[in-house]
């Protein structure tokens, strides 16, 4: 992909920039490398006082930055907005958190004593998506560079100004050269650096096709990766659900950011008992609301990231109408200049149809009717992803019952998924693996050294 903005309102071409050259790579992973040797001596209140200041410049320049990210992907500008206190939040969390989660942890010997040590262990290389452009990087970077890695990143081509920018932070902060690298590169660049020895780690969160080449070539060259892939979760309503509540947690979680998250609210499973009534109130919700340009604040339905991104969602929503679903609400393009979409429900969704089976990363909202808790689970359970899901009951017993039966890394009770510094966010299945955020993931690039006294 050319690394260039595009502007998704009207599709016009805002900004390019050029790759780097065999050679400024090398000279930029030379430094990265230098100021890992520093970095990794440095105390960790040093390194927490670092991103404290990352934070503090992110919610000082909160509108400036917030602006950008509307720019180059369209997302509303209160949701833009939104993610950098996100962002920021994750930033403060590991700065005041990590000298806790990585103090030394003794262990039970029967003889002597021994204790585990969390060492850095050298550059962190994370190839990031565009649909949260600032909170991604924010969740791979906070933890390893306090833990004493630095880090390198290859952004999404289409969100460029947000990659520089996120070097600009932390340069801004202080952070001496090589602590944050932004790197200009097409994806194909990247599996050839997973044989760099001084790379000692590989993070992508994107699609299965990315995800598996990058583990291949962090696998052949014996580096540990971490992948967050896509998703389908199920959000489930059972018959005790409160519907209103169901309703307004399923808007937010299927259509916000213009439904381009790992984690939305894709499958919508509701138990026949109220079905009816939530489908109608769900309909009601989403329609007539305001069409325009992601940065007025009063828009409600603004582009989706790309036209290709439209044009594919279109696609996909067409072949599954083939296949014999029917759309409640929506179904097409708006009628508008710039990659518009409209909020759309579809139902009678065959099994081994497109949606059924596709991740649809859009604002289409797949919606089942099932007999009961049972077909519930196992429709919930069939589809190759395991990322998230939610299940909603008045009845808290039965609810952790059926989170524990779905095949996923998080089940948010009573709520959609959603990412929160201090719990752990990933998936299992084709939705990758390893975790990020939380303690759990500071330990995915650290050393966890056991050092054994007689
Ligand atoms: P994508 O095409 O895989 O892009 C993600 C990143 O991977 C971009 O930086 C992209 O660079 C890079 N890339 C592409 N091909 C590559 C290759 N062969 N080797 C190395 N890097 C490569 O993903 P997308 O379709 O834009 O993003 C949406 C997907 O990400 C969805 O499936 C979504 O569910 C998933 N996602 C998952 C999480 C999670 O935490 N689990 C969070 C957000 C999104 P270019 O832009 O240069 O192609």
């Amino acid at each position: 992909m050319p690394i260039q903005t595009i502007n998704p309102y009207n599709n016009q071409l805002v900004k390019s920039f050029d790759a780097l050259t065999e050679k400024e790579l090398e000279q930029k992973i030379a430094k990265a490398h230098q100021a890992y040797l520093s970095w990794r001596n440095e105390s960790i209140e040093t390194r927490a006082a670092l991103l404290h200041e990352v934070s503090a410049i992110m919610l000082r320049k909160n509108k400036e930055l917030a602006k950008l990210i509307t720019l180059e992907m369209g997302k509303l500008i209160a949701q833009s907005e939104s993610e950098i206190e996100m962002c920021a939040s994750v930033y403060k969390y590991y700065a005041d958190n990590a000298a806790e989660f990585l103090k030394d942890k003794p262990l039970e010997t029967t003889d002597g004593s021994a204790f585990i040590r969390y060492t850095p262990t050298g550059i962190i290389l994370g190839v990031e998506p565009w649909n949260f452009p600032f909170n991604q990087v924010g969740r791979l970077a906070a933890p390893n560079i306090v833990a004493g890695n630095v880090m390198m990143v290859k952004h999404a081509s289409n969100v460029p100004q947000c990659a520089a920018m996120i070097e600009t932070i932390f340069r801004d902060a202080g952070a001496p050269e090589g602590i944050y690298t932004n790197l200009f590169l097409p994806g194909e660049k990247i599996a050839a650096l997973a044989a760099d020895d001084r790379i000692t780690g590989m993070s992508l969160t994107g699609s299965e096709k990315a995800g598996s080449s990058l583990a291949e070539a962090a696998g052949k060259n014996l580096k540990k990766s971490v992948l967050e892939l896509g998703g389908s979760d199920a959000f489930i309503i059972l018959d005790d659900a409160d519907i209103d509540l169901a309703v307004a947690k399923a808007v937010l979680g299927r259509f916000n950011n213009m439904g381009q998250s790992c984690t939305s609210s894709k499958r919508i499973i509701a138990v026949a008992s109220v079905a009816e009534e939530f489908l109608e109130k769900f309909t009601s919700k989403i329609s007539g609301l305001k069409v325009g340009d992601p940065m007025d604040p009063t828009t409600k339905i603004g582009p989706m990231v790309s036209e290709e991104a439209a044009q594919k969602i279109t696609r996909q929503v067409n072949d599954t109408v083939k296949d014999g679903a029917r759309i409640v609400v929506g179904g097409k393009r708006i009628d508008r200049e710039g990659a518009f979409y409209e909020f759309t429900i579809l139902t009678d969704i065959p099994k081994g149809s497109v949606a059924y089976k596709e991740e649809l990363f859009g604002p289409v909202a797949s919606f089942y009717k099932v007999k009961d808790i049972e077909e519930a689970i196992s429709l919930a359970n069939d589809t190759g992803f395991g990322l998230g899901g939610s299940v909603f009951s008045k009845d808290t017993d039965k609810a952790i019952e059926v989170a524990s039966r779905i095949d996923t890394g998080m089940v948010f009770i009573n709520q959609n998924v959603a990412s929160r510094p201090d719990l752990p966010f990933g998936g299992t299945k084709r939705s990758g693996y390893g975790r990020e955020l939380s303690p759990l993931g500071i330990e995915e690039f650290v050393n966890k050294k056991v050092i054994r006294l007689p």
